[in-house]
Formats: C-alpha cells, sequence, structure tokens
C-alpha cells in the first residue's frame, strides 16, 4: 500500500544538516514508527512520505519553513538568574519548559548567559536549518481506531501506555 493520510510507517533515516552535511540523527534498526497526519513529523517530511511505498529510499531536502520553523529573534528570552532555583545550572542545549500567562506550557533551550540574565531561546534548536533526509521505507500499514483516537502509534515499536 502507498503512504497516505493515516498510515502508520516504519522507517529507517539519517538526517544531515550544514554545508558540511552532518549527521545529527539517524534510526537504523526499524524502531522509528509514526502516524502520518497527526503532527508526529514535520510537515516537509509528511509531504516527502505520501504516495510511496514499503522498500522506497528516499532523499529529500526540507526547508525550514517546512521544518522547524525560520529563527525568530524576539523568541529569545532573558530570565533574571533569580527566578530560577538557587541550584540552576546552566547548561547550555537544555530544554526547559515554561507556561505563559494562560498557563499553556511551551518549550524554551537554554541559550547561554547575560549579565544577570539566563537567556532562554523558544527558537527550536533546528529553527533555520535545512533538514536533508536520507530515508528507508521499511513498511506501511492502516492505522487501528485506537491509534487514531489517540493520535499516535501504539506497540510493538509504537508508543507504550504506561
Ligand atoms: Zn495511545
Amino acid at each position: 500500500m502507498k503512504i497516505a493520510l493515516n498510515s502508520v510507517v516504519a522507517m529507517d533515516y539519517e538526517l544531515r544538516i550544514g554545508e558540511d552535511d552532518d549527521v545529527i540523527d539517524s534510526s537504523d534498526d526499524g524502531s522509528f514508527v509514526f502516524l502520518i497526519g497527526h503532527g508526529n513529523v514535520i510537515p516537509g517530511l509528511e509531504e516527502a512520505l505520501l504516495g510511496r511505498g514499503a522498500g522506497e529510499e528516499i532523499q529529500v531536502s526540507i526547508p525550514p519553513e517546512k521544518g522547524y520553523g525560520i529563527r525568530d529573534d524576539g523568541k529569545m528570552i532573558g530570565l533574571p538568574r533569580s527566578n530560577l532555583p538557587p541550584d540552576f545550572v546552566v547548561e547550555i542545549g537544555l530544554p526547559l519548559e515554561l507556561e505563559d500567562e494562560k498557563g499553556h506550557s511551551f518549550p524554551v533551550w537554554i541559550a547561554g548567559t547575560h549579565g544577570d540574565d539566563v537567556v532562554l531561546d523558544g527558537n527550536h534548536p533546528l529553527a533555520g536549518e535545512t533538514l536533508k533526509f536520507s530515508v528507508k521505507l521499511l513498511s506501511v500499514r492502516v492505522a487501528t481506531e485506537e491509534e487514531l483516537s489517540h493520535g499516535h502509534v501504539h506497540g510493538p515499536d509504537g508508543h507504550h501506555h504506561h
């Protein structure tokens, strides 16, 4: 079958970025399994997979707009150290969750320090990057009703409920 909305796809991949094509992420043991059409992977990757089938190998270069977005310097936040626990260690690249005024949590990444502030970056670390995926499609199946209602894949290789 061909990949379509609500397909469950298993694939191996390598993800490269930058002029040197550094491999920053990969999976080669069939453990990366996800549901198409539910925001589980970036839009550009879903687009590249639609209509393809098991056994195909795909090379795709995804612009930031269809990946993790354009970098927005307006998303840099300075947080006074006094707002953080005394034992807080600034570890660049570490993700944190912040809450907005409405109580919605959103992810930020520690970018560094500036004076007495810890600088947090609301841009995804891969924002602004063109993502070069090499994909090998392993299998394609139809999602179960339960998977569709949850919006994610269930075992053996997908999501497990605890
Ligand atoms: Zn579930």
